[in-house]
């Protein structure tokens, strides 16, 4: 698809204008091959998974092929809180800008139970950071910033109405079978990476599975619109008085819309809750008789925690929630996702393709040691948290709440959603073992690599060689040859840091 294919300005519209977005259907020149045409990167589905691997592969000079089976954006109320860290991923992208404008930023929380603030908490204490813990940005408004990025960079391709419906792997690739509106055609694909959801055909396909568990409890989403005073803050209750013996939570979104979800129970009939005149008592109850309000868009949904075994088979790569589904709160499933994308840009780089598999496949590994953070939510990782997040419904026992009000320890306890934080990437191949003592003198010494890879930026090939020179080098220092390039990290004679800055930027 080709950006003249759409208006101008089509992505700034407003949410109903950017929610009817049709992506026209192209016939492509695949489609009347004589034989099946070769991609090297073939990523399936355009969700913001795929987007963003998509955008992070272009910018490091990978053509890739994106197919979706529809030909719109997402529709109603899903991801709504992206994290910090995401938006670090998405302004490398150079698309965090447009999004953090839009957005709602917060960082503080707070928990109550009945009526009473229990307590709050703050995601991002300290000043001077770029971004903010989270936003709060609807998920279509989100994929359409990813999409008009999309377009600005020649080397990817995404073709709406083109849904995979056959794969048949191979040691080097795969063929995969697409249909569209025209029929069906075929192709070649060194690579092909499933970012096509939840529900994963792909998964099907490949006869493969998502095991885990399915919450027995159904949640309502109302998506008011009205003009409060409520803070730009995360509220969550356990047991109010507007919603007895259930849970809610009331978030601030762009273009004056809360959303509001309510805890229904497992008996829940969701047609019956989906009516207006079930909805809109419960909106008021919470709101206040005097608030004046409209409904946007109400669902139901249960959740479940599920993950493939591995995520890696050959040359198909599972990534986002085709790879691994978590609950809606704490807002992990698109962040996390995106952070897997990072992880495959950040492994294919061009003069490696083998890359992917390998350093996934470390990701993978049965016994990789998972240090740091409580929570790190990316591929191998997520293994591990399949257990905890099996917990991962708001509940509570109320005596641990009435501790929480007074002590901090206690609050550890309380699991009003557990939230999205940074993975770590310690499976990553990029990374070196912590053998020795971090405790050199970092000086930054001349500006040797800095300087000429911003000079390089400018030309691709002259950035190639610069990138295989610091990897080598990178190399001959594991192998204890020493640097060949002065100056890049000083250490001040102490012993040689493993972890080194290296350039974060590729050539766009
Ligand atoms: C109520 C709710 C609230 C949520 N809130 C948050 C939140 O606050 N924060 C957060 O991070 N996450 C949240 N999530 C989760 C988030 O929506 C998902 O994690 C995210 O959409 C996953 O992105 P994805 O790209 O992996 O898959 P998807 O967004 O599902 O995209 C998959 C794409 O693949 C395409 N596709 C499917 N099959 C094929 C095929 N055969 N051929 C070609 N294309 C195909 C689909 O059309 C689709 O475009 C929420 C989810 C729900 C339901």
């Amino acid at each position: 698809m080709k950006p003249l294919d759409l208006p101008a300005d089509v992505f700034r519209g407003d949410g109903a204008a950017v929610q009817a977005i049709a992506f026209p259907y192209r016939r492509s020149a695949d489609q009347d091959a004589a034989a099946p045409a070769k991609h090297r990167i073939v990523i399936v589905g355009a969700g913001p998974v795929g987007l963003t691997l998509a955008i992070d592969l272009a910018q490091r000079g990978q053509p890739v092929l994106v197919l979706d089976n529809d030909h719109k954006l997402s529709i109603g109320s899903r991801a709504l809180c992206f994290a910090k860290r995401t938006l670090e991923i998405w302004d490398r992208l150079g698309v965090g800008q447009p999004m953090v404008d839009k957005g709602v930023s917060w960082n503080v929380g707070r928990v109550f139970f009945h009526d009473e603030q229990v307590y709050q908490f703050d995601l991002l204490p300290e000043s001077g950071h770029e971004r903010p813990a989270f936003i709060n940005l609807q998920q279509y408004y989100c994929e359409a910033y990813l999409v008009e990025r999309a377009l600005q960079l020649p080397g990817i391709e995404i073709r709406w109405h083109n849904t995979v419906k056959g794969i048949a792997p191979r040691e080097d690739g795969a063929t995969l079978t697409v249909g569209t509106p025209e029929g069906d055609y075929r192709l070649e694909a060194g690579w092909v990476i499933a970012c096509d959801g939840s529900r994963s055909p792909m998964r099907g396909l490949m006869g493969l599975e998502s095991k885990g568990r399915i919450f027995h409890d159904r949640f309502l989403i109302a998506d008011v619109k009205m003009r409060a005073q409520f803070p730009a803050e995360r509220w969550f209750w356990f047991d109010p008085p507007f919603h007895p013996n259930q849970s809610g939570l009331l978030h601030r979104e762009p273009d004056d819309v809360w959303r509001i979800d309510f805890q229904l129970g497992w008996d829940a009939d969701p047609e019956e809750e989906k009516k207006p005149e079930k909805i809109l008592p419960r909106v008021q109850a919470l709101l206040g008789p005097d608030a004046k309000f409209t409904l946007e868009w109400a669902s139901v949904y249960t959740f479940a925690c599920l993950r493939m075994d591995r995520f890696v088979h050959g040359r198909v790569i599972f990534a986002g929630d085709a790879a691994h589904g978590v609950s809606p709160f704490g807002a992990r499933g698109a962040n996390s996702g995106v952070q897997d994308a990072d992880n495959l840009g950040l492994e294919a780089r061009p003069r490696d393709p083998r890359a992917v598999a390998r350093g996934a496949g470390r990701e993978l590994r049965p016994g990789a040691r998972i240090r740091g953070r409580r929570e790190p939510p990316q591929l191998d990782a997520l293994h591990r948290l399949h257990h905890a997040q099996e917990r991962d419904q708001p509940v509570v026992p109320r005596p641990v709440l009435a501790l929480a009000r007074e002590h901090e320890f206690a609050r550890r306890l309380v699991n009003s959603g557990r939230l999205s934080v940074p993975a770590t990437l310690h499976g990553s191949a990029l990374n070196t073992p912590d053998v020795d003592a971090f405790d050199g003198r970092m000086v930054l010494a001349r500006r040797w690599p800095m300087r000429r890879c911003s000079a390089a930026m400018a030309a691709p090939r002259a950035a190639a060689r610069v990138r295989s020179r610091l990897h080598a080098d990178r190399l001959r220092r594991r192998a204890g040859l020493g640097s060949r390039i002065a100056g890049t990290v000083d250490t001040g004679g102490g012993p040689r840091p493993h972890r080194r800055p290296r350039p974060r930027r590729w050539p766009a």
